[in-house]
């Protein structure tokens, strides 16, 4: 698995801190005896990010887990719903989470398919996102780190439902992924 990596962007101790420090700057949105959190990972490559995240935050939460897919196997293509949402958004303050914002296109889905449940709150947490890539109009209200416009795995992230396991953030060897 290491052989596959070119090159490591974020390591898991640098992942570590900056989960720490978003975590904080959530439980600080979320503060107040009045809030029902409901945290909506997106499956599969939020996981271990969402895992890391929700043990960080001393708030009260219900999860809601969804599952898209922007491509099947190594192409990319239409976005499919997998899993449709399963758990309580109605009435909620609903913060979505994923791996990466990249073109906007997942995130801009689920928002406008939760808003029609009517969550007393809608926000958006992403670990990752590229700023070349991402459409200025589209808002998070929290992200992790913005990287450069590469194909990266690690910490949740795939490639062919591989990789999720690595604990740093990498990039693949450009040969496997062509
Ligand atoms: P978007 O809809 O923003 O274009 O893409 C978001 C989804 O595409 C993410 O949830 C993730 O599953 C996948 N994706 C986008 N960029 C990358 C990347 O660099 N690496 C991996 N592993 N997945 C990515
Ligand atoms: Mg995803």
């Amino acid at each position: 698995m290491e052989g596959d990596i070119d090159r490591i962007l974020l390591t898991s101790t640098q992942i570590h801190a900056r989960v720490r420090e978003v975590a904080a700057e959530i439980a600080e949105t979320y503060r107040g005896d009045e809030t029902e959190l409901t945290i909506v990972p997106v499956l599969s490559g939020s996981i271990i990010f969402v895992a890391d995240l929700i043990r960080e935050l001393p708030v009260k939460m219900k999860i809601a887990m969804l599952q898209l897919s922007s491509y099947r196997g190594d192409t990319r293509g239409e976005l499919r719903t997998l899993l449709d949402l399963v758990g309580d958004v109605s009435g909620r303050d609903v913060l979505v989470v994923d791996d990466i914002l990249d073109s906007g296109q997942t995130i801009r889905h689920i928002k406008e398919d939760i808003e029609t449940k009517n969550p007393r709150s809608l926000r958006t947490a992403v670990l990752l996102r590229k700023p070349d890539r991402a459409p200025a109009d589209l808002h998070v209200d929290f992200v992790g780190f913005d990287i450069e416009d590469s194909f990266v795995v690690g910490y949740g992230l795939d490639y062919d439902d591989h990789y999720r396991n690595y604990p740093h953030i990498g990039v693949l060897k450009p040969d496997l992924t062509n």
